[in-house]
């Protein structure tokens, strides 16, 4: 099984030609919104892809927290864990995406910010040693440490996806099995500066020396390198005609626990991570750019 901790986030989304300067208006086209947040966005690709999935967040006892958590029940996903703050709003994520497809996002946290690690006591009863958790950074960093450790010890396997980015406290590095920056993520955290296969490589043997079991960066429309049980590979990205890269990670990283989860050796646990993305950024939105597994097969047979 797997198990999501993270964020939901309703994104309000708007396409515009170019990126506004500082105090400048821009038109843009038309105004979409979308169920988001890293956590979420995550969890929903697993399931798509065939993985079954616990979503534990924390959202505001409001609309837009309510309808988030509907759409996720639909897709299969075990909400019976999710928390609702009394006091704080659901989380929201503003996003302006361009005409070459890059975002810019500005996310208030809400309820996101307020998931402690005294709220998921009963982690402990849905945690086995076939259990692979799965985390991002958009809760308090606090809650994420004391979830790794925990789990750790109850024998769960744990990927960090640490984006956004900001620095880890050292003493969870051990506890990781997998760790899964992008390039921004993995130079923040290695300080090399990462940006093509070597840049990368000499990064992830670095996140190596820090204690991780294995590491994945993904490096855009280039592809993933992986340092996956001593072993370095790569996988180039696919070709496709990029419109919104909005959850690109997302669904990679959504994808990649599927296929680890399902035994998949890591060479193709990343083929099938890198085609699940490419297919996400040729579709707008979060969420609702994930592929399901059939749309996954039949990418495959082309
Ligand atoms: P993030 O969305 O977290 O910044 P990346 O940009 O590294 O992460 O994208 C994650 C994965 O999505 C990449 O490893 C790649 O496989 C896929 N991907 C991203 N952008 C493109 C693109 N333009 N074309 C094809 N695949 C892409």
């Amino acid at each position: 099984r797997i198990i999501v901790i993270g964020s939901s986030n309703t994104d309000m989304v708007v396409r515009t030609e170019h990126f506004p300067q500082p105090g400048e208006t821009v038109l843009g086209n038309e105004f979409l919104m979308n169920p988001g947040g890293k956590g979420a966005n995550q969890a929903v690709a697993a399931a798509r892809l065939g993985g079954n999935v616990v979503f534990i967040c924390k959202i505001g006892d409001d609309l837009f927290g309510e309808s988030s958590i509907k759409l996720l029940k639909e897709e299969g996903i075990n909400i019976n864990h999710v928390l609702i703050d009394n006091q704080l709003p659901s989380g929201v994520a503003l996003i302006t995406i361009d005409k070459k497809g890059e975002n810019n996002i500005v996310v208030a946290p809400g309820a996101n910010a307020a998931l402690s690690v005294e709220n998921i006591k009963d982690l402990d009863t849905l945690i086995s040693t076939d259990t692979l958790l799965l985390m991002q950074l958009e809760i308090p960093l606090n809650t994420v440490k004391q979830v790794v450790l925990d789990a750790y010890e109850k024998g769960a396997k744990i990927v960090l996806n640490p984006a956004p980015a900001c620095e880890l406290p050292e003493e969870i590095y051990q506890k990781l099995h997998l760790i899964t920056p992008n390039e921004k993520e993995a130079s923040m955290l290695t300080g090399i500066q990462v940006k093509d296969i070597n840049s990368a490589k000499e990064a992830a043997e670095i996140l190596i020396a820090k204690g991780v079991k294995n590491v994945v960066i993904t490096l855009g429309a280039k592809g993933a390198l992986a340092i996956f049980n001593g072993e370095c590979l790569f996988t180039e990205a696919k070709v496709v005609n990029a419109i919104d890269t909005t959850a690109a990670g997302d669904v990679f990283n959504g994808a990649l626990v599927v296929a680890l989860n399902e035994g998949k050796h890591i060479k193709e646990a990343l083929e099938f991570a890198v085609e699940a993305s490419a297919i996400s950024v040729t579709r707008l939105g979060a969420q609702s750019s994930a592929p399901y597994r059939n749309e996954l097969e039949s990418y495959q047979q082309k």
